[in-house]
């Protein structure tokens, strides 16, 4: 996957993508990651990127002229183009594989008040990391490469990407590890009782008595979802099911 990040703060990248399990990916040859100072395209000899707004009020507005010219330059043929803004799209598991099945990504971070709303028509998506306002579209940008990275085959062990939240619209069960007591509390007892079936029920109705508790509204949508069966299993299982011929195992399992 090709990914072009059109920012003033060339800097900031990869930054945590540098490390880890999407450092690996990019070692790997599996993302082609670059940025682009903004600037490059900026106007005059100061190389001005940002006007004061029209109508009055606080604070400037990026210049459509610049992020156009950034735009012409890195989209290419195959360009998906993601402007990072407050008032787009939430972002969710869901959009993170499909960017995950596209060729070449191309995300712009805007600074200041954003962008001149003319070049809203030349994006391909309009992508929110929540209902909160930054100081700008870099942080978004990184969290969406990180959600769309470790989900490209061979990044991480395949198995841990189709279990995990949200994957099949529930929060993930309850893990432990050694010491089987820690604090007074002991590893539930099924987990180590070496019978398969009973574990994977056990963490089946873990997830959803979790997400039940924490997150109602995630329910209500697996529930719909679901292919018949009663409750949120069976959209768990039609999921799983679905994914199984998409992602290749990793050689390496990840934490
Ligand atoms: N005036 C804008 C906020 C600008 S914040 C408004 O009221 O909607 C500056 C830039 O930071 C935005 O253009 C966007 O690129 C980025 N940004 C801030 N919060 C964001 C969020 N929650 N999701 C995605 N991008 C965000």
């Amino acid at each position: 996957m090709r990914i072009d990040v059109v920012t003033l703060f060339p800097a900031l990248f990869p930054g945590p993508l540098g490390e880890s399990i999407p450092g690996r990916a990019v070692e790997r040859g599996l993302v082609d990651l670059r940025s682009h100072d903004l600037r490059q395209w900026g106007l005059g000899r100061h190389r001005s990127v940002d006007d004061y707004t029209y109508g009055g009020g606080a604070g400037m507005v990026l210049r459509p002229e610049p992020v156009a010219g950034a735009l012409a330059a890195v989209r290419g043929a195959d360009g998906f183009v993601i402007l990072m803004d407050p008032g787009g799209e939430l972002f969710a598991q869901a959009r993170a594989r499909d960017l995950a099945g596209r060729p070449h990504l191309v995300l712009l971070c805007p600074r200041y008040e954003g962008v001149d709303d003319r070049i809203r028509g030349m994006v391909d998506l309009e992508l929110s990391i929540g209902d909160y306002v930054l100081s700008g579209g870099e942080i978004p940008a990184l969290v969406v490469l990180d959600a769309v990275i470790r989900l490209l085959p061979g990044a991480i062990d395949a198995a841990s990407t189709r279990e995990e939240s949200f994957a099949a619209g529930l929060l993930e069960y309850p893990q432990y590890t050694r010491p089987p007591e820690f604090g007074g509390q002991r590893v539930p007892d099924v987990l180590v009782s070496g019978d398969h079936a009973a574990v994977e029920q056990w963490r089946r109705e873990q997830a959803l008595a979790r997400t039940r508790r924490n997150r109602p509204d995630l329910l209500g949508r697996a529930e719909r979802q679901s292919t018949g069966a009663a409750g949120g299993g069976g959209a768990w299982n039609r999921d799983l099911a679905d994914d199984t011929d998409r992602w290749d195992v990793a050689e390496t399992p990840e934490a």
